[in-house]
């Protein structure tokens, strides 16, 4: 009997400590960033017989997208846009990485000559040509602008050849997720019956092409580009008009990228931690009269960041107060 109650208590402990385990695994919330592809001066693709533009289009569907991560208390969302804005590259990179984006979902529309092509396609970037600056930078035959590598270039002069190794570990391991889950968000978008450009693609995610490449740059975040449909075929450039059509695809975008991170969730936690060392960082004393709202303006971020950043449970600072702010 003595036996069986310490047997018990065992059983009853061990199992509170798999309730803790799992709970702070599925509590942690996953920091989305969605990105509308072109926008203001840069229209994208175009149809001029349908009268649309890819620079309208992805801003619709990304924020039909924003809103099924919003209903799921498991994500937070930001976007790069929400307006008919211009937006360079490196400008969406850097409101991912302000935002400390767990994952990096960019929506485009596709164009061709042959009108005749139609099919979704979904990218990945390959760390490779990164790795080959970060190398060149190392080497002492290359100086890294940060702006081009999308991250850290400033941080990356004073490390040691162990940060470097982490960083090249990183690279990898963003690129071992990414194709996760571009292969979750595939899989959903074949599940719910919407047409892929080439069969074959699914088949090879490590394939990606250079148009993927410029306009995905953001090598430390688990990211992926949705082609949504060819502009240019006039059937699917009528679908991808509609409403509803936008909102089904968009759902099984995100279904997928649900998917992906209900299984590999700890692997986006852990990265976080290899990240940030490397995330550009800024620091600032609480002058008198300042307050928390004032202080995130000064440095266009979210009080929210600026309280996560400094484990701050208040919105009271105090003068003479070291506040992380970028
Ligand atoms: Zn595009």
């Amino acid at each position: 009997m003595i036996f069986l109650t310490k047997f018990k208590k065992y059983i009853i402990s061990l199992s509170f400590v798999f309730f803790a385990l799992f709970s702070t695994a599925y509590a942690e919330v996953i920091r989305v960033t969605i990105d509308a592809g072109h926008g203001g001066r840069d229209f994208g693709a175009s149809n001029r017989g349908l009268k649309i533009n890819e620079k309208t289009l992805t801003l619709q569907m990304a924020k039909k997208l924003k809103k099924y991560f919003e209903q799921d208390k498991h994500f937070k969302v930001f976007m790069t846009r929400e307006s008919d804005k211009y937006l360079e590259l490196k400008d969406r990179v850097k409101i991912a990485q302000k935002n400390n984006s767990d994952i990096f979902v960019s929506i485009h529309v596709n164009y061709t000559n042959h009108k005749n092509v139609y099919g979704i396609d979904v990218f990945v970037q390959s760390p490779k040509r990164i790795r080959d600056e970060v190398q060149r930078f190392l080497n002492n035959k290359a100086v890294i602008k940060s702006d081009e590598l999308g991250f850290l270039g400033a941080d990356l002069k004073h490390n040691s050849k162990m940060d470097s190794f982490l960083m090249f570990a990183l690279l990898d391991s963003v690129y071992e997720e990414s194709k996760k889950m571009a292969t979750k968000t595939l899989e959903s978008i074949v599940r719910n019956k919407f047409p892929l450009h080439d069969k074959s693609k699914r088949a090879s995610m490590d394939k990606v092409k250079e148009q993927g490449l410029q306009v995905l740059v953001a090598p430390n975040i688990v990211s992926v580009l949705v082609e949504t449909g060819y502009l240019t075929n006039n059937n699917e450039g009528k679908k991808l008009k509609q409403a509803s059509y936008q909102n089904r695809l968009m759902k099984s975008v995100y279904l997928g990228v649900k998917n992906y991170v209900n299984k590999h969730q700890n692997n986006l936690i852990s990265l976080r931690k290899v990240r940030e060392p490397f995330s550009p960082k800024q620091y600032y004393r609480v002058k008198k009269g300042d307050s928390l709202f004032a202080v995130a303006r000064k440095f266009d971020v979210s009080v929210t960041n600026i309280k996560e950043w400094n484990h701050l449970r208040k919105s009271t600072i105090y003068p003479n107060q070291k506040l992380r702010v970028k």
